[in-house]
């Protein structure tokens, strides 16, 4: 773990970009560069008076490969066509990526799998820690009840949200898929409609709600005869996954090119 990691943030302009400003901010470390699209109104203005933290004598820009030399790892969360161009240049500029965007093809996660094999790769659908922890307690939910329950997922975001079902609930979903030992891609049923039929057991739900302004709510149901447990993270703020990415690009300085998750950054891996 670096002491003083020189942070640039892509995407900077964005929801979580300009939370990410404040987080490392708020964190006492260097922000080395931030950049937004080519285009973008916000090109030249000052990075820390673009969130209301005062100047940083940090002037936005929209070309990574101008500023790539002053960090030490870039903090992603833009969109899926941005990031396969940001691992492209983090590469040939042998600099750590800590992703955060969601709604990636199989292929972008290939070409991300592809690009730790040169440089540290932190890749993770969601950045706080009580989500991490949550994982956690569904590993132990679905080996403690194996088949004996339905499991289903219920997730909520704001309007603006353009991937469904989450990231994170997609990620909760392969955390139980695995330790019952099924394939999520073939069992995962999205939303239900008409004449279903009865439920097959095998199967794991997901049902999406967009609305207004929440920030992200994940329910995981382990659903017997008689009994339920429901397993939920509520975020109310994004600062939770700011300062999560934010630990996340100290945790990777200086690590050896691989992927790496959450559950790495946090030590949970072992619990
Ligand atoms: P947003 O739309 O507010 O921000 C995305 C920003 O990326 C926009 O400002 C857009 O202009 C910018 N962008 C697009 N192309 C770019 C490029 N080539 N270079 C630089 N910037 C570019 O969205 P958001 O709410 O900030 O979310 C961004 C992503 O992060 C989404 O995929 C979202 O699902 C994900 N997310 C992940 C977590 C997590 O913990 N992993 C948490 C929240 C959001």
């Amino acid at each position: 773990m670096s002491a003083h990691p020189r942070i640039g943030i892509v995407g900077a302009g964005g929801r979580m970009g300009r939370m990410l400003i404040q987080a490392v901010h708020q964190a006492g470390y260097p922000l080395a560069a931030a950049v937004v699209r080519s285009g973008s109104s916000l090109i030249g203005t000052d990075a820390g008076e673009l969130v209301g933290i005062g100047r940083l004598g940090l002037t936005v820009v929209d070309d990574l490969t101008k500023v790539i030399a002053n960090c030490d790892v870039i903090i992603d969360f833009s969109t899926p066509e941005a990031t396969a161009q940001y691992l492209n240049i983090c590469q040939a500029a042998n600099v750590a990526i800590v992703i955060g965007t969601t709604g990636f093809s199989e292929p972008q996660k290939q070409q991300m799998q592809q690009t730790a094999q040169h440089i540290p790769v932190v890749y993770a659908a969601n950045y706080s820690v009580g989500v991490n922890v949550s994982i956690k307690l569904l590993q132990l939910a679905a080996q403690a009840f194996g088949d004996s329950v339905d499991v289903e997922i219920v997730e909520a975001h704001h309007r603006h949200k353009v991937d469904a079902p989450s990231g994170t609930a997609l990620m909760m979903g392969e955390a139980v898929a695995e330790r019952l030992g099924r394939d999520l891609k073939e069992v995962a049923v999205y939303g239900r409609e008409g004449h279903t039929g009865p439920r097959d057991r095998q199967t794991i739900g997901f049902e999406t709600i967009r609305g207004g302004d929440i920030v992200g709510e994940h329910t995981v149901m382990f659903i017997g005869d008689g009994e339920r447990v429901e397993i939920s993270h509520k975020a109310s703020n994004r600062m939770n996954f700011a300062a999560g990415a934010v630990r996340a690009a100290a945790w990777v300085v200086g690590k050896p090119a691989q992927q790496y998750d959450m559950q790495d950054v946090l030590g949970l891996e072992q619990l």
